[in-house]
C-alpha cells in the first residue's frame, strides 16, 4: 500500500480523496493554484504545495508542476479526481514514466474510451448494445446526409473527442443537417482540436442510465447497478439517483452483467462508468467514463462501499474488497449538484460565502469544500457542493432531501438550491417520471 498520495484536483473531490486517504492511514498531499491558497482541500490534506497561477492550464493541468510536487513531497501515487487530468492518457504515461502510480485505468484504456468512435466499436464487439448510427467517423456532408437518411431523422451529430455536453448538434430533418454537421465540427475543432464527428439516431424520450463498474486489472470485474441521471440541463447532470426509478432487478442484472463482463475482458482496472440511453426497455451505449464520477456517492450510499478506497486498493495491487455476491442494494439515494450560479440564467456566481451551514441527521451526506468566509474563485467549475440523501425507499429519500435542503444555508452567492426546492414540488419528480428532456421543458415554462 502507498504511504503518500498526491491529489491532482481541487474542491469537493480533492477533499473526498483526502478523507479516504485518512481513513486508510495514507498521508495526503494537496496541490493548489495561488487562487486556491485558502481552499478547504489545502487545509485538510497533510501537506500542500502551490503549483502555479490561477489558470488551470498552468496549475491543475500542468504535468511538470504536478510531477515536481510528487517528487518534492515523496508521494508515490496520484489520484486525479474527475475532470482536469483524470482522462488524459498522455498524462498517465508521464506519471508511469516517472515511476509513479496513477490511481485509475491504464493509458491504453483511457485512450480506447476517450475516442467515442473507438469506444463504441469496442463496446459493440464486447456485446454491449449501442445507439444505431454511423459505424465510424463521418468525413463529409454528403456522407452525413446519406447516413442520416438511412437511419432516419432526427439524428444527433457528435464529436468523437467530445465531452461535457459540447460538440453535439441535433438535426430534426434534412433541412437541418448541413448546419448541425458544420457546427458540431467547428465546435469540436475549437474545443478539442479534433473535428471528427459521427452520427447517431437521436432518441426522443430516453432516460440516461449509467452502470458503475469496477475492475481489478486482472480479469475480474463487478457492477454496482445503475444511476439515473436523466435530469439534465444542456446535457449536464443536475440531479442523480440510484437505483433508477424504472429499472427492474431483471433489467439491472442483465445490463450489469453485460457491462461487468465487457470490462473484465479488457482487464480494466479501477472505477468506470458505462453510460446508456434507455428507451422502451432497451439500453443503448453512448460512452464510457474511465474515472470516478461526480455522482458516485449515490452508488456508495445504496451499496455501502467506499469507491475511492477501492480505487486506491486496486491501484496498489490489492484485490477488490468485494465480489458481485457481496453487493446488494439497500434503499434509495439522491444527489443534487449545488452550483454557485444565478437563476434563471445559470451564470456563474463566484464571491464570498458570508454564512454556511450544512444539513445533518440520518441519511444525509454533504460533499463540499465550502466554509464560512470562503471566497469562491471565478476561475473554475461552479460546483460548490453535493447534497446526498439516503432513505429506505424513494419517497423517504425525497422527503429527506426536502428536509436537508431546508437546513442548508449558503449565503453571499447565488446557488441552484432554489431550483431543487421547486423541483421537489413537481409530480413528475415525485413519481420519478422524467426523461432527459423533461428539465429543459420545465425550465422554459417555469424559469424563463
Ligand atoms: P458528453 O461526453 O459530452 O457528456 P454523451 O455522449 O455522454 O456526451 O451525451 C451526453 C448527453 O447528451 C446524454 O446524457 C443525452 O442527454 C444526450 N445524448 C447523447 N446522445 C444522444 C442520442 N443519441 N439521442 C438523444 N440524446 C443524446
Amino acid at each position: 500500500m502507498f504511504d503518500k498520495i498526491l491529489i491532482a484536483n481541487r474542491g469537493e473531490i480533492a477533499l473526498r480523496v483526502v478523507r479516504a486517504c485518512r481513513e486508510m492511514g495514507i498521508a495526503s498531499v494537496a496541490v493548489h493554484s495561488t487562487a486556491d491558497a485558502d481552499a478547504m482541500h489545502v487545509r485538510m490534506a497533510d501537506e500542500a504545495i502551490c503549483i502555479g497561477p490561477p489558470s488551470s492550464a498552468q496549475s491543475y493541468l500542468s504535468y511538470p508542476a504536478i510531477i515536481s510536487a510528487c517528487e518534492i513531497s515523496g508521494a508515490q501515487a496520484i489520484h486525479p479526481g474527475y475532470g482536469f487530468l483524470s482522462e488524459n492518457a498522455a498524462f498517465v504515461q508521464v506519471v508511469e514514466d516517472h515511476g509513479l502510480t496513477f490511481i485509475g485505468p491504464t493509458a491504453e484504456h483511457i485512450r480506447l474510451m476517450g475516442d467515442k468512435i473507438t469506444a463504441k466499436e469496442t463496446m459493440r464487439k464486447l456485446g454491449v448494445p449501442c445507439v444505431p448510427g454511423s459505424d465510424g467517423g463521418v468525413p463529409t456532408l454528403d456522407d452525413a446526409k446519406r447516413i442520416a437518411a438511412e437511419i432516419g431523422y432526427p439524428v444527433i451529430i457528435k464529436a468523437t473527442a467530445g465531452g461535457g455536453g459540447r460538440g453535439m448538434k441535433v438535426a430534426h430533418d434534412a433541412s437541418e443537417i448541413q448546419h448541425a454537421f458544420q457546427t458540431a465540427r467547428s465546435e469540436s475543432k475549437a474545443a478539442f482540436g479534433n473535428d471528427e464527428v459521427y452520427i447517431e439516431k437521436y432518441l426522443t424520450t430516453p432516460r440516461h442510465i449509467e452502470i458503475q463498474v469496477f475492475g481489478d486489472g486482472k480479469g475480474h470485474a463487478v457492477h454496482l447497478g445503475e444511476r439515473d441521471c436523466s435530469l439534465q440541463r444542456r446535457h449536464q447532470k443536475v440531479l442523480e439517483e440510484a437505483p433508477g426509478p424504472v429499472i427492474t432487478p431483471k433489467l439491472r442484472d442483465r445490463i450489469g452483467k453485460v457491462c461487468a463482463d465487457a470490462v473484465a475482458r479488457i482487464n480494466y482496472i479501477g472505477a468506470g462508468t458505462i453510460e446508456f440511453l434507455f428507451e422502451n426497455d432497451e439500453f443503448y451505449f453512448i460512452e464510457m467514463n474511465t474515472r470516478l464520477q461526480v455522482e458516485h456517492p449515490v452508488t456508495e450510499a445504496i451499496f455501502g462501499v467506499d469507491l475511492v478506497r477501492e480505487q486506491i486498493r486496486v491501484a496498489s495491487g490489492l484485490p477488490m474488497s468485494f465480489t458481485q455476491k457481496d453487493l446488494t442494494i439497500r434503499g434509495h439515494a439522491i444527489e443534487v449538484r449545488i452550483n454557485a450560479e444565478k437563476l434563471p440564467s445559470f451564470s456563474p456566481s463566484p464571491g464570498k460565502i458570508t454564512q454556511y451551514h450544512a444539513p445533518g441527521g440520518l441519511g444525509v451526506r454533504i460533499d463540499s469544500a465550502l466554509y464560512d468566509g470562503y471566497r469562491i474563485p471565478p476561475y473554475y467549475d461552479s460546483l460548490i457542493g453535493k447534497l446526498i440523501v439516503h432513505g429506505r425507499d424513494r419517497p423517504e429519500a425525497l422527503a429527506r432531501l426536502g428536509r436537508a435542503l431546508g437546513e442548508l444555508i449558503v449565503d453571499g452567492v447565488d446557488t441552484t438550491v432554489p431550483l431543487f426546492h421547486a423541483l421537489l414540488q413537481e409530480e413528475a419528480i415525485q413519481q420519478g417520471n422524467y426523461n432527459i428532456h423533461w428539465l429543459e421543458h420545465w425550465l422554459e415554462q417555469n424559469l424563463a
